[in-house]
């Protein structure tokens, strides 16, 4: 027993994952997450290139991105198709009427609801990846109905 709490001891001491960090490089080639450089047997824990500190990591072989990044992704073309066409209205304000009113309502008011959705999926993105499969596809599925419904919407509103 005492054996283990002096091995755990010094493994405390060492620089973390240094010689793990070695082991691997010593038998691999990979580019450094910063600059790119090999950094193939290396010896130490900082690449000679860039200088940046370098640690061996466990990753996840998907990292559960895609349904999130569909769902930023079409919530994020109705907010710019609005900003878009809300553009579009103020540089072609001179020709206003009352049908050029509703459709800037309608414009305001999809770019506001999607740009509450975007800022939603982006601020609590790492949540929402690490929830359940179900909950993702849900959110994914909400994001295009929003900008089907906003698209729709819009194309009624100009008559
Ligand atoms: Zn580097």
């Amino acid at each position: 027993m005492a054996v283990f709490w002096y091995l755990l001891r010094r493994m405390d001491d060492q620089p973390p994952m240094l010689p793990l960090l070695t082991i691997f490089l010593s038998g691999h080639d990979a580019p450094c997450p910063s600059c790119g450089y090999n950094l193939h047997g290396l010896l130490t824990s900082r690449c000679p290139e860039c200088h940046q500190e370098l640690h061996l990591t466990v990753g996840l072989v998907e990292p559960r991105m895609r349904l999130w990044l569909t769902a930023v992704v079409a919530m994020a073309f109705g907010a710019g198709f609005n900003f878009l066409l809300l553009v579009y209205i103020v540089l072609t304000a001179n020709k206003a009427s009352r049908l050029l009113d509703l459709f800037l309502i309608h414009n305001a008011v999809g770019l506001l609801v999607q740009g509450i959705g975007l800022v939603v999926l982006l601020r609590w993105g790492r949540h929402i990846r690490r929830s359940s499969v179900g909950v993702r596809f849900a959110l994914c599925l909400l994001s295009a109905l929003l900008t089907i419904v906003n698209v729709i919407i819009l194309s009624n509103s100009t008559g």
